[in-house]
């Protein structure tokens, strides 16, 4: 890693010099490429996790990895945080400049540079949309498979950010499982590449270091991704269950079996109530629970793991189980699953958690998140991927309410406290960002943090890149 450049001025001086900075940018980029009118920064102020919000002192939006290096260069030399941004739907607030911080978008790098179908994988710049990767190479018989819900906006660079998930990833895998290779940019400017076409690399694994970064070791500018063959066919079923216990016990069962279909989601009551009233999708409505189980691969293998689920799911006491009939149908399915957080943004305001937990605790957490929330005196809606354990309850609130709004915090804490006492994590793919930096101690040690935060600091050592998400503030080195 390169030291080179030395830091010439401290952080204090930054905001003094927010006309200086403006002007020093403006000798790097062109004018289409800086916004620093206050009218034109607000749309940067805040991201998907909309509880934080604060004005970037600029933002650049490079349209190439040597632009990309020269904004770093200047930045680092001046000491100026950095924040990368990607489509900002984050729903951990990491894309939110919490400082006064020059915001670095990659949307004007959004070109697929290669697609190569005989090595199935593809090249593209980090602003690309994660759908249009798939829909680049659908014709050919190949996607990409890792899903967000959010696929139509969010970028390969904020996936890679997040290592991002989705619906599909009980199969596949999620981001870390689909990347082959970055081209990065380092805090100082000194561009460096991880990984390639090939399966394999020598040395350490930095790639895999990189996945889940939170934009805190360097700005991905360019992403090689592996490219999957679309299978022969694929049908979701809807089992419709009593209750969201039944329903969580099913998908333990299932996945105990040895039998991985390529997506388990699950909804219970007010989740489906919000997204057949948005969809239209034909989700039954006198269940207590919902799971939509993809199958995959022939007829006749989709027939024998779906009979197989089939009986597991009698076990349970299953009320309902309708297979579908359509490409039609299975697109609106989806649609109401994908759907699922803005239809609920359409009832109330909601914060996301997204704790993951082995699947022999689903059915607890579960009903103890029920709980906490009645506790609380709100009201919850569970729509998640399941086969994964990657809960995410939506906690419905008033955020005009401030003391509605500390409660609704409140007891995302102690539903992600509930999650890592049950034996998994706090962030199942939305990262930790800013909302759950402040409990990171109740998952590590301070061991296993200050090991953490000195591989960060290998990569930057002055804390400039993103620097208030993920660790917590209290106990960090200094700069
Ligand atoms: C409605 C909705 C549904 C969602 N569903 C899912 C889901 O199913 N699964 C899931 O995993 N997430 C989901 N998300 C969360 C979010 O879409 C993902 O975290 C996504 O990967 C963020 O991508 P982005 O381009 O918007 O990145 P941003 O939000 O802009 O940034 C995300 C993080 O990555 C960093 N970053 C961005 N680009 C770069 C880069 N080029 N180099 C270095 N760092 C970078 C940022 O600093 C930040 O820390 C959802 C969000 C919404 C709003």
């Amino acid at each position: 890693m390169s030291d080179a450049i030395p830091f010439l001025a401290p952080r204090a001086d930054v905001l003094a010099r927010r006309a200086r900075i403006v002007a020093d940018l403006a000798d790097l980029l062109p004018p289409e490429c800086l916004i620093h009118e206050t009218r034109e920064l607000v749309p940067f102020e805040t991201d998907a996790f909309v509880s934080y919000r604060r004005l970037p002192l600029a933002v650049a939006l490079p349209r190439t990895t040597a632009e990309v290096a020269a904004v770093m260069r200047y930045c680092h030399r001046y000491g100026i945080p950095v924040v990368p941004r990607g489509a900002g739907t984050s729903l951990s607030g990491g894309a939110i400049p919490q400082e006064d911080a020059v915001v670095l978008g990659l949307s004007k790098m959004n070109s697929i540079l290669e697609i190569d179908l005989p090595n199935r994988v593809a090249v593209v710049q980090a602003g690309v949309t994660n759908l249009n990767i798939s829909e680049s190479v659908s014709a050919d018989g190949f996607f990409y498979a890792p899903d967000p819900s959010s696929q139509l906006a969010c970028t390969i660079g904020g996936n890679i950010g997040m290592n991002s998930g989705g619906a599909h990833c009980l199969k596949y895998g999620v981001t870390t499982n689909n990347l082959l290779g970055v081209r990065m940019v380092l805090v100082d400017g000194t561009v460096i590449e991880l990984g390639g076409k090939a399966l394999d690399a020598a040395g350490y694994d930095l790639l895999g270091l990189v996945c889940g970064h939170e934009g805190q070791l360097g700005i991905v500018t360019e992403a090689t991704v592996r490219l999957i063959a679309k299978p022969e066919g694929a049908r979701p079923v809807l089992f419709g269950f009593e209750s969201s216990e039944e329903a969580g016990a099913c998908v333990a069962d299932v996945i105990a079996a040895g039998i991985i279909p390529v997506a388990i989601e699950f909804m219970d009551k007010p989740a489906i109530e919000i997204c057949e009233a948005f969809a239209h999708a034909g989700y039954p409505l006198d269940v207590g629970a919902l799971l939509i189980v993809e199958v995959e691969g022939s007829e006749a293998e989709m027939d024998a793991t779906l009979k197989d689920i089939v009986e597991i799911a009698r076990r349970h006491a299953v009320k309902t189980v309708r297979e579908c009939q359509s490409a039609t149908e299975a697109a609106l399915i989806w649609k109401g699953r994908k759907s699922a957080f803005g239809a609920t943004g359409r009832i109330a305001d909601y914060i996301c958690m997204d704790g993951t937990v082995p699947l022999s605790q689903l059915s607890h957490v579960l009903k103890t998140t029920t709980e906490i929330v009645d506790h609380y005196g709100l009201r919850v809606a569970n729509v998640f991927h399941a086969g994964d354990g990657n809960m995410h309850p939506l906690i419905l609130f008033n955020a005009n309410d401030p003391e509605d709004a500390a409660r609704a915090e409140a007891a995302g804490n102690d539903i992600l406290k509930l999650c890592v006492d049950a034996g998994g994590c706090l962030t199942g793919e939305h990262g930790v960002g800013i909302e759950k930096r402040d409990l990171m101690r109740h998952q590590y040690s301070e061991a296993d943090l200050a090991q953490q935060m000195a591989v960060r600091a290998a990569f930057d050592p002055g804390w400039l890149l993103n620097p208030s998400k993920v660790f917590p503030l209290e106990g960090r080195p200094a700069a």
